[in-house]
């Protein structure tokens, strides 16, 4: 029998880079063809074979309320007919910053783009025009998309290809951006030691999603906090990945630190294109037209993205969301660490909120250097394993997992009882 994933694959291959447009899509990593997927309905997706799986990947994060959730669809169809686009403002842009800057309490402030790799750029721009500063640091092994002065030593995708980072970014430009490590404090300590005066901005993933999961230490983030009040740095927080995913107000509420910016995607648009920057008045006052800091986009604010963020986020923050969403995901944690312990496997596991973190190791990571010391080619043959059973977790090793609303109790329960089958084979 023929593959049709694997004919599309091939046709893909011909006029689409790798057959994909983003690379992690590729299961390069992993190795074999990806799935190309036809059709998703809560927790579960559809390949073009007809074969179904439990979702553990949710679009990459945004799906919190699972695939094609029945009132963000109408919502979305609602928002469609009455126009796609105008580049005008709209009502529902008004009604979205409401809600994010009364969700997260750091934002007097926020500007819609279309994408997080844009709330990124956009943010670091404006930390730079407003301290008149060009420094920016960032932290191996996160990720805050793919714009120049971020792809030096960048995360998830150009880890699995080995890359210290990409082809096409001006030496130059790398030179503005120093890389210290995760979890680090007195590296930090360090580099405003010496650097101070003339650094814009730290860029952080308050909680890393994308060089597996890494929980921050609390000292770590304190200390940002501080170093960027003393030495006049804008602190930024990338919630692209953490924003509504690991609670009601983000990694800074759970944390308790507050960013001077911060930058919003996944989660905020429903699964349709958003991303926001935002953070206090006096700096986002900078940005055209109102400060010298330009900045625009042609879909910015799209109505029907808009429409499906809207719908998301009011189901969110319905009582009780967060309690469910994080017990479900725990759940998976502490199923899948009892299986192998029950196969004497090295393996370890942890949550926050709706997402989580495997490892083939004895112990969750708290650097870079911890995660990629975790066995992948273990991971390898457990994510083919759980492929084949059913069970679609992200494509690579570096990558968080994440749990929607619409995985149920017993959904969980299928991919645990399938894990423990292959953790005994695997013995
Ligand atoms: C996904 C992600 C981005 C990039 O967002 P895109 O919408 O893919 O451009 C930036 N930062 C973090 C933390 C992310 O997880």
């Amino acid at each position: 029998m023929t593959s049709r994933n694997q004919h599309l694959f091939e046709r893909a291959q011909r006029h689409i880079p790798g057959g994909v447009n983003s690379p992690v899509r590729a299961f390069r990593s992993v190795g074999g063809t990806p799935r190309f997927l036809v059709a998703g309905r809560g927790c579960r997706v559809e390949d073009a074979d007809g074969k179904r799986y439990v979702d553990y990947v949710g679009s990459w994060g945004p799906l919190i309320l699972g695939h094609a959730d029945p009132q963000v669809i109408r919502a979305v169809q609602e928002a469609a007919i009455k126009g796609l686009s105008f580049g005008a403002p709209t009502e529902s842009e008004i009604e979205l910053a409401e809600l994010l800057c009364e969700m997260l309490p750091s934002l007097d402030m926020v500007r819609l783009v279309s994408s997080g790799t844009e709330a990124t750029m956009s943010a670091i721009r404006l930390a730079r025009g407003w301290t008149g500063r060009d420094l920016l640091i960032k932290f191996e092994g996160c990720y805050h998309g793919h714009s120049d002065s971020l792809l030096v030593k960048a995360g998830s995708g150009l880890l699995t290809f080995g890359h210290p980072s990409s082809g096409g970014v001006p030496a130059d430009l790398a030179r503005h951006t120093l890389v210290l490590d995760y979890n680090d404090p007195e590296g930090l300590e360090a580099a405003f030691a010496e650097h101070g005066p003339k650094i814009a901005a730290v860029i952080v993933e308050p909680v890393a999603g994308n060089m597996n999961l890494i929980a921050p230490l609390p000292a770590f983030l304190q200390t940002m906090r501080q170093l960027c009040s003393t030495h006049g740095a804008v602190l930024i927080f990338d919630e692209v990945m953490t924003g509504f995913r690991v609670g009601p107000g983000g990694a800074q509420g759970l944390y308790g630190i507050t960013p001077d910016l911060t930058t919003l995607g996944k989660v905020i648009g429903g699964g349709m294109p958003v991303g926001a920057f935002g953070g206090r008045r006096e700096i986002m006052s900078y940005v055209a037209p109102l400060g010298p800091v330009y900045q625009a986009g042609t879909l910015s604010g799209n109505p029907v993205a808009v429409a499906a963020g809207l719908a998301t986020l009011k189901q969110i923050r319905q009582p009780g969301f967060y309690d469910s969403l994080a017990g479900r995901t725990q759940q998976l944690i502490d199923g899948l660490l009892a299986a192998a312990r029950a196969n004497r496997l090295p393996f370890s596991a942890q949550s926050i909120g709706g997402m989580f973190g495997l490892y083939f190791r004895a112990h969750c990571p708290a650097t870079f250097a911890e995660v990629m010391d975790a066995d992948q080619s273990a991971f390898k043959r457990f994510f083919h394993a759980m492929l084949d059973a059913g069970h679609y977790f992200a494509p690579s090793a570096f990558e968080a997992g994440f749990v929607s609303s619409a995985h149920t109790e017993s959904d969980i329960a299928s991919t645990i009882a399938d894990a423990e089958q292959v953790f005994t084979r695997w013995s």
